[in-house]
């Protein structure tokens, strides 16, 4: 059985226009249809949930949710804004999230986009952020998510020079039982609609593959870009709010 990995970020209570927050009510359905999933004899695609940044909403509303359906996620977090960035989780949060059962990472330090860092730089962000986590939590952190998503080779051999043995990306795709070093993930956004959604279990839709190709179109478009134009370009189409703490975390 192959699996697929949803992406979230933030989960709120009420309204926003912000494609990356998910409201609490869309949350609830769409663990609701994962555990739905999982319960199917006829499955082929096992969902898993991850978030990144470690935004305070996921230990105050997706927590419960995931606990009352007996779901174990893994939370990606950026260790420097961990009880130091409004908005964000401090550090006795994310311990009981971690006592709680679910499965914490790594994601860098300050969330620079780890392609932008130099040698001594790529040091600092993945060995501090996996040196505090652990120390803080008393646990081996042996997996992380990339920034923004953005990697290349000389990224992903200094992630295991620093000891990561899974790196999730931002590629939509869906992963074999023994996967590799990446894992790749569905970043969720507002828009797509729960049938859209419960359509990706079907392989018979291809809506899993032709979300891969059309994020390989928008990787070449980034490219060709450069990460200035296209993080403009992102905000503008994902209505970011101006003052968005969450914005410089989601720019996938
Ligand atoms: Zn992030």
């Amino acid at each position: 059985m192959r699996s697929l990995h949803f992406l979230y970020h933030e989960i709120r209570p009420t309204q926003t226009e912000y494609s990356y927050v998910i409201d609490v009510e869309d949350f609830k359905k769409h663990i609701d249809l994962m555990v739905a999933m999982r319960a199917r004899n006829d499955l082929e695609l096992y969902p898993c949930v991850t978030f990144d940044d470690g935004h305070i909403s996921n230990f105050e509303y997706a927590l419960p949710i995931l606990q009352e359906r007996g779901i174990e996620a893994h939370f990606f977090i950026t260790a420097g804004w961990t009880g130091n960035k409004p908005g964000y989780m401090s550090w006795q949060e994310l311990r009981s999230l971690h006592a709680s059962g679910q499965a914490i990472g790594a994601h860098g330090w300050s969330h620079t986009l780890l392609t932008h860092c130099n040698a001594k730089e790529l040091h600092a962000e993945l060995n501090n952020s996996r040196m505090i986590l652990e120390d803080k939590l008393g646990a081996p952190v042996t997996a992380m998510s990339l920034p923004g998503g953005r990697y290349n080779r000389r990224v992903l051999t200094a992630c295991e020079e620093a000891g990561y043995k899974q790196i999730y990306t931002s590629i939509p795709r869906s992963e074999p039982e023994r996967h590799g070093l990446t894992i790749g993930r569905l970043n969720i956004r507002k828009d797509m609609k729960l049938a859209w959604i419960e359509d990706l279990f079907n392989p018979s839709k291809s809506a899993l593959p032709r979300l891969e190709r059309l994020y390989q179109v928008k990787a070449a478009a980034q490219a060709l870009m450069g990460d200035r134009m296209y993080e403009k370009l992102w905000a503008i189409l994902n209505r970011e709010e101006p003052d968005a703490h969450a914005a410089e975390a989601t720019r996938e």
